[in-house]
């Protein structure tokens, strides 16, 4: 279902007046965490402010260890449903198990799967009956083959609506979080007519390396970004090194437009 051989022209997402994998650049971005509602109002302001139309925030926070922050769960999801309703921007937020995916039907626009359950089949035949957009990220180490199955996975259950989002594999390489497979890009948009967004946030872990990677992800195709952005990067609760302020996110926005219209 996924193929280009079933269905030649490309698909288009679109969410209360929003589109992934049309003509426009998709900009997705805001904290990796939702930690308060002041934190979270003002990234939503500052997304808005740039031009953008998504934003992200996590609720549930599927980390490495288990005492790290694990994310304000309903709460969370609440607070991003009043950001969209002040803003009108469109909310992605991410869920880890089939219990999260149901709370976040009533709050979220679009369902993030995180690379770690990307493999996870039970949520992701959820995701294929919920009826939302679902972002679907590359595992930590899966191969195209296997994120284009997880994404037949969703759409065998009936949901059209899958985005696939390139952010990064790992290799031997450790100055990089992880290493940003941009060929992935005209490869899937290739083999499949589903939109392709980048996440050069986790893709490298660096905030400094986060302009030059989007400025590449949209020069290779790519149908959109997810950008980590903090309005405080210095105290984010998670991945704080990775986020840019509101002040290099709108620099981010404006050095892409030259880069968009190009290609
Ligand atoms: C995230 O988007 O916050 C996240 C946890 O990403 P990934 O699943 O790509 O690590
Ligand atoms: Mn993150």
């Amino acid at each position: 279902l996924a193929s280009r051989e079933v269905k030649e022209e490309n698909t288009v997402i679109r969410v209360k007046g929003a589109s992934v994998g049309g003509s426009e650049l998709a900009v997705i971005a805001g904290p990796c965490a939702v930690e308060s509602r002041e934190q979270l109002l003002a990234a939503a302001w500052a997304v808005r402010a740039a031009g953008a139309k998504f934003l992200r925030g996590g609720a549930f926070k599927p980390r490495t260890s288990p005492y790290s922050f694990q994310g304000m769960e309903e709460q969370g999801l609440k607070l991003l449903a009043e950001a969209s309703e002040l803003t009108g921007l469109v909310t992605v937020s991410e869920v880890i198990d089939e219990e999260s995916l149901a709370m976040a039907l009533d709050y979220i626009d679009i369902l993030q799967i995180g690379a770690r359950n990307m493999q996870n089949f039970r949520l992701l035949k959820a995701a294929g009956k919920s009826g939302k957009p679902i972002l679907l990220k590359r595992g930590l180490s899966a191969t195209v083959e296997e994120w284009l199955m997880a994404a037949e996975y969703i759409m065998s259950e009936g949901n059209q609506q899958v985005i696939l989002c390139e952010r990064g594999i790992r290799t031997f390489e450790t100055y990089t979080r992880n290493t940003l497979d941009l060929s992935a890009v005209p490869l899937v948009m290739g083999l499949s007519h589903l939109p392709v967004v980048v996440d050069p946030s986790h893709a490298t872990g660096k905030r400094d390396l986060v302009l030059p990677m989007a400025m590449a992800a949209v020069a290779a195709g790519a149908g959109g970004l997810l950008v980590e952005m903090h309005p405080e990067p210095a105290r984010a609760l998670c991945d704080g090194q990775q986020s840019l302020s509101p002040r290099e996110f709108a620099q981010l926005m404006t050095k892409l437009k030259p880069v968009a219209k190009a290609v």
